[in-house]
């Protein structure tokens, strides 16, 4: 395959970024994910407007008017092969003279697109996900996409040992989000989800559920979270780009509801489902 780097696709093996870039030495950079259907992005220009707001958060110029970035993303699925695929792209502060702290006088941004198979989570979503909670020790600004992942690398393999597929992670006793997603809560009927805040990133794919359940007439409320609720929840579902949405079955070590996804999982799948069939038609 090939990647977009620094004006120009190359592939893989000869895409080469500086030791000194500042994305490597201070993870100073932001990324997107924006999952593609046949060939189309799905909700394109949110994954652009989430984008320019973290660039804003770090104080680093958009290296790309608006036009060039679609322009660019509708080359990366040519590259992909077009079907179904995620589309990966970062943007650093870019090489620097010297490893020092504070910003160079004129960066110039690295500029990263690279194209995958999209991974099907139709396995996962149908045996549910098993999720474990975790302390939240990330930095306090988790609404920025940036790529300093380090918390994040550590929660989802923490999971992992402990055979779980996502972490939950829990700040001052409320639940926050996943370490790569975002997190649904059903109690007493009610679809409840955090509110957006600098705790957790504004997921696409969350904004999309929302928007589904509230045009269906299903019930659902923003509000937080707290983790003495998980336990007594009818359904949790977790929300993400990659794996879209999933039931979690398991919390803990204990089963969620009766072990299996729940009636408004079904619910919920089955409108994200039919959005994504549209995108895919076109
Ligand atoms: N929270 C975190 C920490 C994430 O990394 C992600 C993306 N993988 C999400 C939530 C979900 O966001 P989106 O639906 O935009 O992929």
């Amino acid at each position: 395959g090939r990647c977009w780097l620094d004006g120009r696709w190359l592939p893989l093996a000869q895409a080469r970024v500086s030791v000194l870039d500042r994305g490597f030495l201070f993870g100073d950079g932001v990324y997107e994910v924006i999952p593609v259907y046949g060939g189309r992005p799905l909700r394109l220009e949110q994954h652009l407007d989430r984008l320019e707001a973290s660039l804003g958060h770090i104080r680093l110029a958009n290296p790309l008017p608006r036009a060039r970035w679609r322009e660019l993303l509708a080359e990366a699925v040519h590259e992909g092969g077009g079907g179904d695929l995620a589309l990966y792209l970062q943007v650093t502060r870019g090489p620097a003279p010297r490893r020092d702290h504070a910003f160079p006088a004129e960066p110039r941004p690295t500029v990263l697109v690279l194209p995958s198979p999209l991974a099907d989570a139709g396995a996962l979503r149908a045996r549910g996900a098993v999720v474990v909670t975790l302390p939240d020790i990330r930095w306090r600004w988790c609404h920025v996409k940036a790529i300093t992942l380090l918390a994040n690398v550590l929660a989802r393999q923490q999971a992992a040992e402990l055979g779980a597929d996502e972490a939950l992670l829990v700040r001052d006793g409320l639940v926050s989000e996943g370490s790569a997603s975002n997190v649904f809560v059903v109690a007493d009927g009610v679809v409840r989800t955090p509110p957006k805040g600098e705790h957790m990133l504004p997921g696409i794919t969350r904004d999309l559920v929302l928007e589904l359940l509230r045009e269906a007439g299903l019930p659902c409320r923003e509000e937080p979270l707290p983790a003495a609720r998980l336990a007594g929840a009818e359904e949790i579902w977790i929300s993400s780009s990659t794996r879209e949405l999933l039931p979690v079955v398991r919390l803990d070590g204990r089963p969620v509801g009766d072990g299996r996804p729940g009636p408004l999982f079904a619910r919920a799948w089955a409108l994200y489902d039919a959005y994504r069939e549209a995108v895919r038609r076109g």
